[in-house]
């Protein structure tokens, strides 16, 4: 994938279980035009509500482990006890075709990520209040054994010292203005120069009179 101001933004958010990552990507994308979510492949078994193909698309550990065999994702790791990965096929679509992709991915596929596409992608880490707040979003949220819950919480002191690795970091207190503060991010890589060229391509031949 080279760069270039025509094609989308990659955009990846990390967080802790719990810190509220997904409703906050969710949101983000209902009011941004052009961002999508890419829709990962995961071998853990769906939650209560969660929909094949919406949430994620879930498969089994043989067709996962064939997938990464045939170089099928972008990035993949396992995150507590399952398998996660990203279709590249799906974001590279997506960006070619000029629109902003999200990766809703742990610190590990973050990490992958900035390796393979080098200054291509933004990435943003959502902070919780605290630990204590974490706790009670998991519990609330009611969709996990509480096995499930211990383990994520476990896991969220190492996925949390993997904060300095990201470009942005974004404290999700207040959900409202969790969201402002992504779409001020958001806003401001769209009104970057080498972005602006492409969109601006017409008007800046007028206002410089080429052609
Ligand atoms: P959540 O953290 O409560 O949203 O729980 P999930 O089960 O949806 O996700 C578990 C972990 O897997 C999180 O750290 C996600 O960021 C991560 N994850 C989800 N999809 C992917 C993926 O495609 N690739 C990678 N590397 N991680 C993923
Ligand atoms: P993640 O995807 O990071 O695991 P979720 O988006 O599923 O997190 O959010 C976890 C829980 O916390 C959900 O029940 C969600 O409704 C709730 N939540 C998210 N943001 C906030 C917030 N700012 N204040 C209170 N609860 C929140
Ligand atoms: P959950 O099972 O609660 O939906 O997600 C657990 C963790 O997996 C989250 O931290 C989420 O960010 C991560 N995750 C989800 N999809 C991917 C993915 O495609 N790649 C990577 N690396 N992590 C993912």
């Amino acid at each position: 994938m080279s760069g270039g101001s025509e094609h989308g933004v990659l955009w990846v958010i990390s967080a802790p279980s719990g810190a509220g990552k997904t409703s906050l990507a969710r949101a983000l994308v209902q009011t941004t035009p052009r961002l999508r979510t890419s829709v990962s492949y995961t071998t853990r078994p769906p939650r209560p509500g969660e929909t094949e193909g919406e949430d994620y698309h879930f498969v089994g550990m043989e067709t996962f482990s064939a997938m990464a065999e045939r170089g099928e994702f972008l990035e993949y790791a396992r995150v507590h006890g399952n398998g996660y990965g990203t279709s590249e096929a799906w974001v590279k679509n997506q960006l070619f075709a000029g629109d902003d992709c999200l990766l809703e991915i742990d610190w590990q596929g973050a990490r992958q990520v900035r390796e393979r596409l080098r200054g291509q992608m933004i990435s943003i880490f959502i902070l919780p209040p605290s630990v204590a707040a974490l706790e009670t979003r998991l519990r609330d949220r009611g969709q996990d054994t509480e096995a499930v819950i211990e383990r994520r919480l476990a896991a969220a002191r190492e996925e949390l010292l993997h904060y300095d690795e990201f470009d942005y970091l974004v404290v999700n207190d207040h959900f409202e203005e969790a969201l402002s503060d992504l779409q001020s991010i958001v806003h401001a890589e769209h009104l970057r120069c080498g972005r602006q060229q492409h969109a601006q391509h017409e008007r800046l031949r007028g206002l410089l009179g080429i052609g």
